[in-house]
Order: C-alpha cells, then structure tokens, then sequence
C-alpha cells in the first residue's frame, strides 16, 4: 500500500504508524509498549517526537500541519490514492479465468448502485452489461 509521507509517495513500510506530529512512517514499536507478547499502542506521535523540547515539538507539529493543508499534499493524496486502486485491482482476463472455474450452473449476482438504486426507474446505461435483466428499462 501506498502513503505519503511529508512531501512524497512511499510505500507502507510494514507494521508502521504515521506520526501524528513530524508525519514519518514508523515502525509501531515507536508507539507503544508490547504486553504479554502483543502491542498496544500508546501514543499517536513517534518516539523521537515524545522526546523533543516543548518547543521543538511546537514546531515540527505545526510544519506537519501546515503539509497537509497545501494543495502539493492533496495532489500527492490523490495520485497515492489512484496507485493503490491500481494495485488492489484485478484485470478483466483474471476475473474470466475465475469465472471458467465456477460449476456450470453457478449464478452471479451484480449489484448495481448506480442510478437504478432506487429500482424503479431506467438507469439510461444500455452500455451497462446488466442493463438487459433491468425491469425497468426502456419505461421511460
Ligand atoms: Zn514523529
């Protein structure tokens, strides 16, 4: 999974937490305590920001802020949010392939959230690969 990190796109580093105050992704050991063998988080800032001056802590909280407020960081956002639909989709060959697998008889349902929620009226999607079963087309 993908992340931004201050001022660039990384990836997750694994079993990591983002600081709540300089923003960097840590290993979550930076967090909290283990008790009887698992971890419980303590705290949402890392470590080394527990333990800054009042003031340095001031500063870098405020710099983090400041980050994620700028348009720079939402474009990153949105960027990192169109990597990771990529990455946790599935090509259209693969989902065939899957199907083949399936008995003969075995039904599909496809649940359809678009303009036809409500039931009743045309979705006006004829491209739609379930618009054929809709009883409700062409009532318009
Ligand atoms: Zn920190």
């Amino acid at each position: 999974m993908y992340v931004v990190e201050i001022d660039k796109i990384i990836k997750k580093p694994e079993d990591s937490i983002e600081c709540s105050v300089c923003g960097k992704f840590k290993h979550k050991s930076n967090f909290g305590k283990i008790r009887n063998g698992s971890f419980i988080q303590t705290r949402t800032n890392c470590e080394e920001c527990y333990n800054l001056s009042k003031e340095k802590f001031s500063k870098i909280n405020n710099e983090n802020r400041k980050n994620k407020s700028s348009t720079k960081y939402w474009e990153l956002s949105r960027k990192c949010k169109e990597l990771n639909e990529y990455m946790f989709s599935i090509s259209v060959n693969e989902v065939i392939e899957n199907l083949k697998k399936l008995p003969k008889e075995a039904r599909l349902i496809i649940t359809q959230d678009g303009y036809y929620a409500d039931g009743k009226i045309d979705c006006e999607i004829p491209s739609c690969p379930v618009y054929p079963k809709m009883p409700y087309r062409n009532q318009i």
